[in-house]
């Protein structure tokens, strides 16, 4: 039926022809010259159509009738081929295939006609023979009218078809690798911009295959023919493109509502896409026209974006505007005259170079998500907008850029963005999130950011920024406080990069960390190494370091050393809880005493350092404020327990550096000390002189003293202070040093004590004491008789001999019972059950026995009454604070009743350190039995003390048979 069809139409055609060619050889301007020098000849002008007797063709084709003629001298050969007409795509109803030339006839049975397969779609070579003139009919379907018809030369044909070749097998090429690149990303990191590019390219790829014919013909055109499925392809590629552009610069940031809406209008783009493919009347104009609009809408969004200061926008800008030039040129070569133009396929070429750019740009956009600083480093900041809304965005939530925000949320980290132009902090949610702000609240002006960083580390931060943006590329890492909405100061580590190709940074970015843990393990070690745990107070290696960075403002530091005198005792007999208790109150007194003044720490065991900032044009007042602090008792379970300390001062003027000074206030330190404690004194050269050597040559200096008798005993006189007679010595070692002269017993005894020197030490001591006495006695037989006490350490009691020598010594001298004492201090006795034994011992032998420094220690009286000692030595230090006018009276209070406990409990009471007449008469008022003190006599060396004895035995015979002193 068919073929019966074509037939007739041919024949029909033929016969036309005929008229047709007598026709142009009267009208040469509508024929076609096959021997025309152009390789290319449009025949659209020659087409004159022609209604076949049949009507219209069944299969929607036409017929139309050329002129032709050969105007050469030998046989003309063109290829016939039709070419796409504008609008062919553009139409309500788009054809359902492309234009085509069906069929070919002539008049002249010498012009040949084939068939020619090889240059796609259909086309047919004509021979016309020399100097002939024909009609030939042409059966045309899907063109336009009038249709497009090029006549080729066939060289022309093959050229341009292998050029055509060429060309699209590379944009193929290039939009084929785009994709692939784009899809192996997509494999590799599963992230939605990469997913989405991979389609969009494929869909691309996939329209521009079927633009050039490649699907024509198949099943794939079945339904709605090539025109519907390159506007499916078209639609899809646009909206998998919105897709990516929502993946890398989300469209709800800027318009909210979007998130809602988002997948039903990709859903839409889809289903119109595939109503196009259908060949639903409208659908495929309707698709193509909006992948136009779309496209360019796109670009128009990215550039918006970018502009706003997206990175990831930014890279996606160059592919998405060249897609949107594609699409509009496309659009413009469908509409206009120029049919199968150069714009058509120059749309081929910037589809390809589009696809490679966003290839470019995903690939660099994992970049931005996963290394924020290197890849927007290589991105040219944005121009600075004077009005818009600051140029600082976070890096897409979703995609490779969300799961890498995800992992810096998860590792307590956010991002901290400062734009220097608008000078504008960006934190990202979760940088916002750890200093518990809100999303909302995550924008600052740079000026109310500084508000919020704690005031301490606020000038830290304004410089290290200040002078990290000279620097632009370098990186960095400060910390600082910033206040959280709590209102807590969480410590922050900012590790950022400056950037900018400028001099100046242009912009800040980086990661903002919470280091409140480590900073607060850090504190805790720095306190474990510089502060004391007891006290809290710095500790001797945080006062050297204070002092050091002092630098040339020591010269203005007044420094002081305090030593609790006696703390040994203090400790022994309190033990390691009560001994706490004593130095924390003192610790606590100092720092209360100088706040804002003078800086605290606890340098040792029982010694105290305090740096004042201040030149003290009066060391001295310094000392005694010192000293006056420490002289209140302390209040340890309901008792009164005195500490007394000697203070060292020293200038720092008068040091060439910490150390030096450190050792100017020792000397100082130590001069209080051998003064007999509980004083303070300041440093002068002098001191330098007095200075013992070291520990070593101490004790070979000391044990040479011994072999060399150049130790000496001196006795201080005792007396009874109601009628002012001698009642007794109390024996003190001195040291005749051949180059330091006459050295006191604080220089050495505790060293002694130390190394056990002290046990020959003190057998010289009670010998020389038990001899001379023994010889005062026979001369001055008094009654009761006069007595010596000779200071014991509990070093020398534990001596398994002590008993022994100390029996042999009083038989051997023949003293009077009682009259040799042996003083031992009260912590030395209190402390431990075998002293008592050992005094029991040497209570059995006829010695007597003082408790020495009374009240420096924490017994009370009542305490001690089971011992067997016969005379209390109260402490000098009462008298010292009895004195001073600042001190309270408890000192006193406590004065008065010992000395009426120890009436009580018959003991005798010797106050030592009575310096004048007002202290003797004091202590007389009070009730007081015995004293001692430099008002009576300094201690004397054995021949003037018999002297002093025998002065005033005289005088006092002369009275009444007594010595008086006083
Ligand atoms: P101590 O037993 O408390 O001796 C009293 C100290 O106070 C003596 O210092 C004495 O010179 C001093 N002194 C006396 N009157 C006054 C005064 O009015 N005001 C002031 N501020 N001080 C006064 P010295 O002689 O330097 O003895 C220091 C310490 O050395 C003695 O303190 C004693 O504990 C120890 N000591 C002395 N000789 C011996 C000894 O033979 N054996 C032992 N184990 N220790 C000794
Ligand atoms: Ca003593
Ligand atoms: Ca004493």
């Amino acid at each position: 039926m068919k073929r019966f069809a074509i037939a007739a139409a041919l024949s029909s055609a033929l016969i036309a022809a005929f008229a047709a060619a007598d026709a142009a050889r009267s009208d040469t301007s509508h024929v076609v010259d096959f021997a025309s020098p152009d390789e290319v000849v449009e025949v659209q002008d020659a087409l004159a159509p022609y209604h076949a007797p049949s009507g219209i063709q069944p299969d929607g084709s036409h017929w139309y009738l050329i002129k032709a003629t050969n105007s050469a001298l030998h046989a003309s050969s063109r290829v016939l081929r039709a070419a796409q007409p504008p609008s062919v795509g553009f139409r309500l109803l788009p054809r359902p295939s492309r234009p085509a030339i069906l069929s070919v006839a002539s008049s002249d049975s010498a012009v040949s006609i084939e068939n020619m397969s090889a240059y796609g779609r259909r086309a047919f070579r004509v021979i016309i023979p020399p100097a002939t003139a024909v009609a030939l009919a042409v059966q045309l379907a899907n063109t336009g009218d009038p249709p497009s018809l090029m006549a080729w030369t066939e060289p022309a044909l093959a050229a341009h078809n292998r050029q055509m070749a060429i060309f699209t097998t590379a944009v193929w090429a290039l939009i084929a690798a785009a994709a692939l690149i784009v899809c192996g990303l997509a494999v590799i990191l599963g992230h939605a911009p990469a997913r989405w590019a991979a389609l969009t390219l494929m869909l691309v790829l996939l329209e521009r295959l079927s633009e050039t014919g490649l699907f024509d013909a198949s099943l794939a055109t079945g339904v709605g023919g090539p025109y519907g499925l390159m506007a499916m392809f078209a639609g899809l590629s646009v909206m998998a493109g919105i897709g990516l552009t929502n993946a890398i610069a989300p469209l709800h940031e800027t318009w909210p509502p979007a998130a809602r809406w988002f997948r039903h209008g990709q859903g839409a783009i889809a289903a119109l896409s595939i109503f196009a493919y259908l060949g639903i009347p409208g659908m495929a104009v309707l698709a193509d026209t909006f992948v136009v609009v779309a496209t360019i809408a796109v670009a128009a969004y990215l550039i918006y974006r970018g502009w706003s200061g997206s990175q990831a926008a930014r890279v996606s800008v160059p592919s998405a505007t060249v897609f949107a030039c594609v699409a509009l040129a496309s659009a413009l070569a469908t509409l206009g005259d120029s049919g199968e133009s150069l714009a058509a396929s120059a749309a081929g070429a910037f589809a390809a170079a589009a696809a490679m750019l966003l290839a470019l740009a995903i690939a660099a956009g994992e970049g931005i998500a996963v290394l924020p600083f290197k890849s927007i480093a290589a991105v040219p900041p944005a121009p600075p907008q004077p009005d818009a809304r600051p140029p600082v965005e976070m890096p897409a939530r979703s995609g490779a850029a969300g799961s890498a925000m995800q992992a810096i949320g998860a590792s307590h980290q956010g991002i901290f963005d400062l734009d220097f132009a608008s000078d504008t902090v960006k934190l990202s949610r979760e940088a916002a999130a750890l200093i518990g702000l809100s999303e909302v609240h995550s924008r600052f002006n740079h000026g109310d950011w500084i508000g919020r960083v704690h005031a301490d580390d606020r000038e830290l931060y304004r410089r290290a920024l200040a002078d990290y943006r000279e620097h632009p590329g370098l990186a960095f890492r400060i910390e600082f406080r910033v206040r959280s909405e709590s209102g807590r100061y969480p410590w922050f580590e900012l590790r950022a990069t400056m950037l900018g190709e400028h001099a100046q940074a242009s912009r800040c970015l980086g990661l903002l960390g919470d280091v409140t843990t480590r900073k607060e393990s850090e504190a805790e070690l720095l306190n474990q190494t510089l502060r004391d745990p007891l006290t809290g107070l710095g500790n001797r290696v945080a006062m050297m370091e204070e002092l050091d960075q002092r630098g040339s403002r020591l010269a203005d530091v007044t420094f002081a050393l305090l030593d609790i005198d006696r703390f040994k005792s203090i400790h022994a007999s309190l033990g390691d809880a009560g001994g706490d208790v004593i130095l924390n109150q003192i610790a606590e007194r100092l720092t209360k005493r100088f706040e804002g003044v003078a800086e605290v720490f606890r340098v040792g065991g029982d010694a105290f350092a305090i740096i004042f900032s201040r030149i003290s044009s009066e060391p001295s007042a310094i000392g005694n404020e010192l000293i006056d602090t420490c002289s209140a008792p302390y209040l340890l379970q309901g008792r009164n327990i005195f500490a007394p300390a000697s203070v060292g001062v020293a200038l720092g003027r008068d040091a060439r550096d910490p150390l030096d000074l450190l050792k100017n206030t020792e000397l100082a330190l130590m001069q209080a000390k051998r003064l007999g404690g509980g004083c303070a004194r300041s440093y002068s050269r002098e001191l330098e002189m007095l200075a013992p050597g070291d520990a070593v040559t101490l004790e070979t200096d000391l044990r040479r003293a011994i072999e060399d008798k150049q130790l000496d005993v001196y006795y201080q006189p005792i007396v009874r202070l109601s009628d002012g007679v001698i009642a007794g010595f109390e024996a003190l070692l001195r040291w005749n040093h051949p180059v330091k002269g006459l050295v006191t017993p604080s220089d050495f005894i505790a060293h002694s004590e130390e190394t056990g020197t002290i046990v020959a030490l003190g057998r010289i001591a009670l010998e020389r004491a038990a001899n001379d006495l023994g010889l005062w006695q026979r001369h001055f037989p008094i009654n009761p008789p006069l007595f010596v006490s000779v200071n014991v350490s509990r070093r020398q009691l534990r001596d398994e001999d002590f008993g022994l020598f100390l029996g042999a010594v009083m038989h051997n001298a023949a003293i009077e019972p009682g009259s040799l004492k042996i003083e031992v201090t009260e912590s030395a006795v209190a402390s431990s059950q075998d002293m008592r034994a050992a005094l029991d011992r040497c209570r059995e032998l006829g010695a007597g026995i003082s408790i020495d420094d009374f009240g420096t220690g924490v017994s009370s009286l009542s305490q001690l009454k089971d011992l067997p000692f016969d005379t209390i030595k109260v402490d000098q230090s009462f008298l010292a604070r009895h004195k001073n006018p600042q001190s309270n009276a408890d000192g006193d209070v406590v004065l008065k009743s010992i000395i009426a406990l120890a009436r009580d409990l018959r003991r005798s009471v010797v106050v030592e350190g009575v310096e004048n007449e007002q202290d003797a008469d004091w202590l007389k008022a009070l009730g007081c039995e015995f004293a001692q003190g430099f008002y009576f006599s300094q201690p004397l060396p054995s021949a003037d003390a018999l002297k002093f004895i025998a002065m005033h035995f005289d005088m006092q015979s002369a009275r009444s048979g007594v010595a008086d002193v006083a």
